[in-house]
């Protein structure tokens, strides 16, 4: 088992009862930094891969693949899903960027707007943020709750955990259905984001990336990470499970996302459509008129 194979082991949580965000670091490389060339080989490597099995995926037209990616502000989601779904045809895959709810969202159940979303049978989907920020930025921002329309009686002490066993509810009738669910967790720390920050200060080419609210939000950082490893507790399964993803330095995240997404999508068995007799006899025929042209 390569470098790699055994820490996407580390990194993937399938069951919360013992998860803790403090013992994935944030730093971690699995000891590929070494050889840089090399971990950039296996990237480029996997970027064919990708775009191989997506191929398939497309023409079986029985799978869809649901990509979901959660982070703090600069964690990197944005550059990772550029370089990792870099090779895959436009075609087959659509990108959802999930913002502040608009009044009609706020209309509906949190559930909704991600629906209208998920990615038909033989597409790959990315969520970039998701029905995930209902149990993070809302809960970090309690107020945001009071204004969603919910009947106040419905509100209780226990809307984290409905909300965290609805969502587990949703993605168990995805898998069921055919959706392979994969979630993301970017982690950066606290220092980097604030290396990252001043980066964006620093480079007239990056000043439009930041934002105030981000350096507002990066005050509740210790409520978000609470958030997080709640979060990923209550929703961790075989069949939609996390991976908490070093996210300090970024061709690493590249790297570990990219192999996660190949070997789940290698255990799906991905095959081209048989050709049966009556379609091998309109392949021959198509030739003869052809040839007879
Ligand atoms: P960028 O990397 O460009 O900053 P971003 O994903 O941070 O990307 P922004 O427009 O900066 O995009 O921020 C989107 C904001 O929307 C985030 O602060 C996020 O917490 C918020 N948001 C997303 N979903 C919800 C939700 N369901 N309820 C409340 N806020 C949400
Ligand atoms: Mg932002």
């Amino acid at each position: 088992m390569s470098k790699l194979e055994r820490f996407l082991r580390q990194c993937r949580v399938t069951k919360g009862t013992s998860f803790r965000l403090k013992d994935h670091s944030p730093g971690d490389t699995a000891h590929l930094d070494a050889d840089k060339t090399k971990a950039r080989a296996l990237l480029q490597r996997d970027i064919e891969r990708l775009a191989a099995l997506q191929d398939k995926l497309y023409a079986q037209d029985r799978w869809a693949i649901l990509l979901i990616f959660q982070a703090m502000d600069a964690a990197g989601k944005d550059g990772t899903i550029k370089h990792v779904m870099s090779g895959v045809n436009p075609q087959g895959c659509q990108v959802y960027s999930f913002k502040v709810p608009s009044a009609e969202d706020l209309d509906h159940d949190f559930l909704w707007r991600s629906a209208k979303c998920l990615p038909e049978r033989g597409r790959i989907g990315v969520f970039n943020r998701s029905y995930y920020e209902e149990v993070l930025v809302v809960r970090v921002h309690p107020e945001l709750l009071e204004r969603q329309e919910i009947p106040p009686r419905l509100v209780t002490k226990d809307v984290w955990n409905d909300r965290y066993e609805s969502i587990a509810d949703f993605e168990r009738h995805l898998a069921r259905n055919g959706t392979l669910v994969l979630k993301f967790f970017l982690n950066v720390s606290r220092k980097e984001q604030k290396r990252r920050f001043f980066e964006r200060l620093d480079l007239p080419d990056k000043n439009w990336k930041f934002s105030e609210a981000d350096a507002k939000e990066r005050e509740h950082w210790k409520e978000y990470m609470r958030a997080y490893e709640d979060m990923i507790r209550a929703t961790a399964t075989p069949h939609a499970p996390w991976y908490v993803v070093p996210a300090d330095n970024k061709w690493f995240t590249h790297l570990v996302v990219g192999a996660a997404i190949i070997d789940a999508m290698e255990n799906l068995a991905l095959q081209y459509p048989k050709v049966d007799g009556a379609k091998k006899a309109e392949l021959a025929a198509a030739r003869e008129i052809l040839e007879g042209e």
